[in-house]
């Protein structure tokens, strides 16, 4: 401004006044709510969606030839141009379906098993979730694959080096983390594609917590599948999506067979619908599929770079009020980090500490986070993670510090 005043981009008290859960009470105490990295709260718009489709234009959706069936599939079908236009897709053809970010990713191994030799090679990072390490754990158990893990720093980023050498002409596909859930670690995805892709392999983003942290441009990145979550986007569950690039999709079998994903059905003979119908077999998740449109066009209404600065400084705030506090170790120091704290309670289990601070009505997550391999990495049997969101705010952040330096001085 002319004046040299500050602009308000971005107003979280604001936001926080549109989800309506956050309003209430927990254990007598006003909620504050930092287990956003396990599934984030729900706006009045996209539980107003949701109604108002089963109220007012809901039936299962594609060949229906009545009214409400036609609206429905118009509805969902929208949705899923608002997710191909969220990730900078070519076209909506490469938007899968699926039930969320584990059903994407398990899609894609199934795929790919079909065709992979024993002694083909997979390669995953150290702080994969899960998610992102079993369905490449079964394809080791029942294909003969073999596994290989970047490491990670100290600090929680990728040991770059160390994934060019594991990079090799066994390697079929390099899976991937766009963001840690744990150490908040943003991983270099353009480049980790690009090498990947240089040694002939594809590439597996997962996106479940990097497309929160941002809109993520898989054009740019050029990886061969991104993957996403809805109820971590403000959506429902039960929704995710796999974007695919088309000959990658394209060259993928079905992965569940019913109707809807097929072509032909004859006796002895079948064909296949072409994506991204083939890999969609059964009803959908319609009014899913609806809500995560309405949350990705909500958050769309925001500027991101505002709200990524607002998290930062609610990350920054919790972070330095544990500076110099005996007995706390924070896990995850890369530059660039997203807004997860993570941190290890001397002599305290992980448990004890979520419970204690649940008493102050601060909500954080507590365990392995499914990443039990980083744990090990890491050297803690477990953590506490506390993950902020775009409606938290500064108090927020200081009820998070209060109730932790309370649940600590329990252990010390
Ligand atoms: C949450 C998460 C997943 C799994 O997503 P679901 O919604 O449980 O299918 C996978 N990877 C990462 C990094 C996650 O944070």
């Amino acid at each position: 401004m002319a004046d040299g005043s500050p602009v308000m981009t971005f107003d979280p008290y604001a936001v926080r006044a549109q989800f309506p859960i956050l309003s209430r009470q927990v254990n007598g105490r006003p909620l504050v709510y930092l287990d956003n990295a396990a599934s984030a709260q729900k706006p009045r718009a996209v539980i107003g969606a949701l109604v108002a489709t089963m109220e007012g234009g809901y039936a299962n959706v594609h060949r229906g030839l009545h009214t409400l069936s036609n609206e429905a599939t118009e509805a969902y079908e929208a949705a899923r141009e608002v997710v191909a236009r969220y990730l900078n897709a070519e076209t909506s053809e490469q938007v899968v379906w699926t039930k969320g970010g584990t059903e994407a990713i398990n899609l894609v191994a199934h795929g790919l098993g079909q065709s992979l030799q024993p002694g083909d090679e997979i390669i995953v990072s150290e702080m994969e979730h899960h998610s992102n390490i079993v369905p490449w754990h079964l394809l080791r158990e029942r294909r003969g694959a073999v596994l290989r893990w970047i490491p990670i720093h100290d600090d929680g980023s990728l040991d770059m080096a160390a994934y060019a050498d594991l990079l090799g002409p066994k390697t079929r596909m390099v899976a991937v983390t766009h963001m840690s859930n744990v150490l908040g670690t943003i991983n270099p995805v353009a480049e980790i594609t690009r090498m990947a892709h240089a040694a002939g392999a594809q590439v597996l983003i997962d996106g479940c917590q990097g497309a929160v942290h941002a809109a993520p441009d898989v054009q740019a990145i050029g990886c061969d599948f991104y993957v996403l979550t809805g109820h971590k986007l403000f959506g429902p569950t039960g929704i995710g999506a796999l974007y695919g690039k088309a000959e990658a999709l394209e060259a993928l079998p079905p992965y569940q067979g019913g109707g809807e994903m097929i072509g032909v059905v004859e006796k002895d003979r079948i064909t296949y619908a072409k994506p991204p119908a083939r890999f969609e077999a059964g009803t959908p998740p319609i009014l899913e599929a609806i809500g995560l449109g309405v949350a990705l066009d909500w958050l769309g209404q925001f500027d991101r770079a505002a709200v990524r600065a607002h998290e930062e400084a609610l990350y920054q705030r919790a972070r330095e009020a544990l500076r110099g506090v005996n007995g706390i170790r924070v896990l995850g120091d890369a530059a660039g980090k997203g807004a997860i704290l993570t941190f290890a309670v001397e002599g305290a289990h992980a448990h004890d500490v979520a419970q204690i601070m649940d008493r102050y009505g601060v909500a954080v997550r507590a365990g392995l986070h499914c990443a039990e391999p980083l744990a090990k990495r890491l050297g803690v049997t477990s953590s506490t993670r506390a993950s902020f969101a775009l409606y938290n705010t500064l108090e927020d952040a200081d009820a998070f510090a209060e109730a932790l330096i309370k649940a600590r001085n329990f252990f010390v």
